[in-house]
């Protein structure tokens, strides 16, 4: 064979040689072709360096791709974090929530015992559409109640007042004939309280005119 074509088809096999995919026999005689021909060698050496930057590059690449995700990540992260908190901040400052009437701004009047032994009482606090009234029987005996307004954090509006109950209540139950030991308003907490009547506190009795009013009010 010719120098020139031996070259060729050298250079042809010297991929598959540096992937170590030739035969011995095609590694023999490569060898030896190279140990006489410095130009296969060149071209053997130029494709090393070709193949180890190939090798070497893609890790290269995935690393900057994960920096860049992990960047990407982080900006992510720290944006839905501070969307979140802005959300919550807008809550808190403009929402609307419910709020427990303090004692202080309530104000309890009318408490007076009818002859049949039903305590009345009214309880007002100047605030803007309360949400419930709660009324709970602490220890089967007690009556609390409270009011919570439906506000705004800083934005209070004293437009109208919300009066309750509409209904009295006994001092004896009339399904359990459990006696009642005490009525409460409760504000804020459980230390925040307006006592409107407990067991041996002494009621006002009812005049004619608040009698007459209950009798009509019962449609007796
Ligand atoms: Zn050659």
């Amino acid at each position: 064979m010719e120098p020139r074509l031996n070259c060729q088809i050298v250079q042809d096999l010297l991929p598959n040689y540096i992937e170590g995919l030739t035969s011995d026999i095609t590694n023999t005689s490569i060898q030896e072709h190279l140990a006489t021909c410095g130009e296969c060698r060149k071209v053997l050496e130029q494709m090393t360096r070709d193949s180890q930057e190939i090798k070497v590059v893609p890790p290269k690449h995935i690393n900057f791709l994960k920096k860049v995700k992990r960047r990407q990540l982080i900006i992510a992260g720290t944006s839905v974090t501070i969307a979140v908190a802005l959300l919550i901040g807008a809550y808190f400052l403009f929402g609307t929530r419910d709020f427990p009437v303090p004692a202080s701004e309530a104000k309890i009047g009318e408490v007076f015992q009818t002859q049949d032994g039903t305590i009345h009482y009214r309880i007002t606090a100047n605030v803007k559409g309360f949400v419930s009234r709660v009324s709970t029987h602490g220890n089967g005996h007690t009556e609390v109640y409270r009011i919570f307004e439906h506000r705004q954090l800083f934005t209070k509006e004293k437009e109208s007042a919300v009066t309750m109950p509409e209904s009295w209540l006994s001092t004896k139950n009339t399904k359990t004939n459990q006696e009642k030991t005490g009525i409460y308003f409760e504000g804020i907490n459980k230390d925040d309280r307006i006592t409107i009547w407990e067991k041996g506190m002494t009621i006002p009795q009812a005049t004619a005119e608040q009698e007459a009013a209950y009798q009509k009010y019962l449609g007796r």
